[in-house]
């Protein structure tokens, strides 16, 4: 399949041009079509398999520019990855105008955090600690953020984050849209997809 048949817009398709990216990869070609009807997916895919852009893409393509608040937050187990992740959407989303896209992670400055909060961003990546955080603040605002993912969701649980994800989960809106990506798909994760996801599609790379 290409990326045009997988029914990705002009400035998404635009920004994989000129990344030179020809063709998606299994999961790219698995999870893009369910994302983009909405539904909520846990997919089982490790680092390399191209899975940051596989929840990336749709995520991209459903934001509002033109609404100034957090419509999709990506939970991630570690600052670097926040960091990677937030880089990576804002290769795919360089072509969409006044798009925001922010990272918020431990060791990070509170004050800058909370200074990019006065113009929401749109996408919202962040470690759970430092998410809380905000949400004890109360500087962060999640009413509106209708799509989640969860990723690397072994290494979030395995890091004992399980506390802060339902903390999240219960600050966004019931009407949502939930993406589960993980390595590996032992026990408890399999408990965090039936108690966060709902009538799950299942995909592996
Ligand atoms: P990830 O599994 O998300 O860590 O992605 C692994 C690497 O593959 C990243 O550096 C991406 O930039 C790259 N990548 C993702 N999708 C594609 C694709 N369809 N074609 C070529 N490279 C890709």
């Amino acid at each position: 399949a290409t990326f045009e048949q997988l029914k990705l817009n002009k400035q998404l398709l635009q920004a994989l041009q000129a990344l030179q990216y020809t063709s998606p990869t299994p999961i790219q070609e698995q999870a893009i079509p369910l994302l983009l009807q909405h539904l909520d997916v846990a997919g089982q895919a490790e680092t390399g398999s191209g899975k940051t852009a596989a929840f990336g893409l749709p995520l991209l393509q459903s934001i509002n520019p033109a609404l100034q608040q957090v419509q999709a937050l990506v939970v991630v187990p570690t600052r670097e990855l926040a960091v990677q992740v937030r880089q990576e959407l804002k290769l795919y989303a360089r072509f969409i105008p006044n798009l925001k896209i922010s990272a918020f992670y431990g060791g990070h400055s509170f004050r800058v955090e909370e200074d990019s909060l006065a113009q929401p961003p749109q996408v919202l990546v962040g470690t759970p600690g430092r998410l809380t955080d905000h949400l004890s603040r109360r500087t962060l605002d999640l009413s509106k953020a209708t799509k989640v993912v969860l990723d690397e969701a072994d290494k979030l649980l395995e890091m004992g984050f399980e506390e802060e994800l339902d903390e999240l989960l219960r600050a966004l809106p019931r009407q949502r849209q939930t993406i589960l990506f993980s390595a590996t798909m032992e026990e408890d994760v399999k408990e965090l997809i039936a108690n966060s996801l709902q009538d799950p599609k299942f995909i592996h790379a």
